[in-house]
């Protein structure tokens, strides 16, 4: 029984992840990619709990996106991306350490996390343009390392994402956006 038990819950925790990635309008491919389950499982998943509910979800066709440039296109670009690289660095999606961390395939645990991170930086970047499946995108280029990098600014104590190939090397969106905004006020931190 213990086997049948198990397997159950395998296979349910494998349908929640693909749930919750398809509300966050992630591709059929990255679906697949963390849970296992093939395409027509989850599109029958997406017609099931989504086509036609009270709130709509867009459905992903076609290939996640796989330029990087758009990451890191202008300051405010590049600081999200930075935002949500920090989390992704913290729940340990990836490594700088020991490149390029932990084997994702397959994984339901670290496909939560991601999730995990994408709702968190909802919540702190209300109107990003960074979508979950340009949040994917933005891990696997950094687990590459061959594109984007992190790099931290000592000037302001931030994180960014910057392009690897870019010479001279971006400076600091965030130290950009305050030049370009002129001397902001200092809030005194609550004592
Ligand atoms: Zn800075």
């Amino acid at each position: 029984m213990r086997a049948t038990d198990d397997r159950y819950r395998g296979e349910q925790a494998k349908f929640e992840l693909a749930l919750r990635m398809i509300r966050h309008e992630a591709r059929t491919g990255t679906i697949r990619y963390f849970t296992g389950l093939n395409d027509d499982r989850i599109r029958k998943l997406y017609t099931t709990y989504f086509k036609f509910g009270q709130a709509p979800v867009r459905r992903q066709r076609g290939r996640s996106p796989t330029r990087v440039a758009p990451l890191v296109r202008t300051p405010n670009r590049a600081l999200e991306s930075g935002v949500f690289a920090n989390l992704l660095l913290a729940n340990g999606l990836f490594s700088v350490e020991q490149p390029p961390g932990p084997g994702l395939k397959g994984s339901i645990d670290l496909g939560l996390r991601l999730c995990e991170c994408f709702e968190t930086f909802e919540t702190l970047v209300p109107r990003s343009a960074l979508s979950f499946e340009w949040g994917w995108n933005l891990l696997l280029s950094l687990r590459r390392g061959d594109e984007l990098g992190i790099a931290y600014c000592e000037a302001c104590s931030i994180c960014y994402v910057f392009d690897l190939l870019s010479l001279p090397r971006a400076a600091c969106p965030a130290c950009l956006l305050f030049e370009e905004r002129g001397p902001i006020e200092l809030v005194a931190a609550a004592s």
